[in-house]
């Protein structure tokens, strides 16, 4: 009988963790910027100029820009949209949800984070979704130990969801492995499924994932527009997504992108 056990997930070093710890505060910084940034009037545009000349200041690269052909340094998606939103001219309004997602190569290394914001005054069941989308990943993060397993990870997103609300985890995007690739194994999907690739995985220092729940006010389901880049809702309600890159270490979670 052939017993498969999963493959190894090579961790990094402490020198590796170093180099990401530095991208990681690079996208820290920009998020925090956009929290100042962002209100009615702004057009996402705005916000990727700056977070690219930001990016590029602090000698990094936007990980995003040209990766599969993406046009921008950001993603900004809006209200129904859930991820891979291009920058445009429209400006927010007063009452959107915007989620802001970067990335940053800084020496070859990858931080990656997202957040999703209000403009404004939003509706109740907005703040909702954004409080339970947040506990989520935070969640996710508190799973980050040596000796949980990676299935630990998902089990705990799709459990804080599942506790705090009738919205509904998306299946078909999911955090990934993050290092010298802005996308490496193992795939970190936001809810357990006995068998999915690397699930019983066991964590160890050095291992580093971004972690990513994205929850949708309705269906977990999805589309992608005529962009070929938009990802919306398919029953066109709202979505939240909250990210951070993420460090095992042996005192516990370290989470790489903050400012
Ligand atoms: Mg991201
Ligand atoms: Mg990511």
């Amino acid at each position: 009988m052939i017993v498969r056990t999963a493959a190894r997930i090579r961790p990094k070093s402490n020198a590796e963790l170093a180099k990401m710890r530095e991208a990681g505060r690079i996208v820290g910084e920009i998020l925090a910027a956009m929290a100042e940034m962002i209100r009615a009037g702004v057009a996402p545009i705005e916000l990727d100029d700056f977070a690219e000349a930001h990016i590029r200041r602090r000698g990094a690269t936007p990980s995003f820009k040209g990766y599969h052909g993406f046009p921008k340094s950001l993603c900004i998606s809006v209200n129904e949209e859930v991820v891979h939103g291009i920058p445009g001219r429209q400006p927010f309004r007063d009452g959107d949800v915007v989620t802001i997602d970067c990335g940053a190569n800084l020496d070859g290394w990858h931080g990656d984070a997202a957040r999703t914001f209000c403009v404004g005054k939003v509706d109740s069941e907005s703040l909702e979704l954004l409080r339970v989308c947040e506990g989520a990943l935070m969640a996710g993060v508190g799973e980050m130990k040596p000796r949980r397993k990676l299935g630990d990870v998902s089990k705990a997103v799709e459990a804080f969801v599942k506790r705090e609300s009738s919205f509904s985890v998306v299946r078909q995007y999911v955090g990934h492995g993050i290092g010298r690739a802005l996308h490496e194994e193992p795939q970190v999907p936001n809810y357990y499924e006995p068998g999915f690739p690397h699930s019983d995985l066991v964590l160890e220092p050095g291992h580093i994932f971004a972690i990513e729940p994205m929850v949708n006010a309705g269906t977990h389901e999805v589309r992608v527009l005529d962009d070929l880049w938009t990802v919306v809702t398919a029953d066109g309600r709202r979505s939240a997504h909250f990210e951070h890159t993420v460090a095992v270490t042996e005192a516990g979670p370290e989470v790489l992108t903050l400012p």
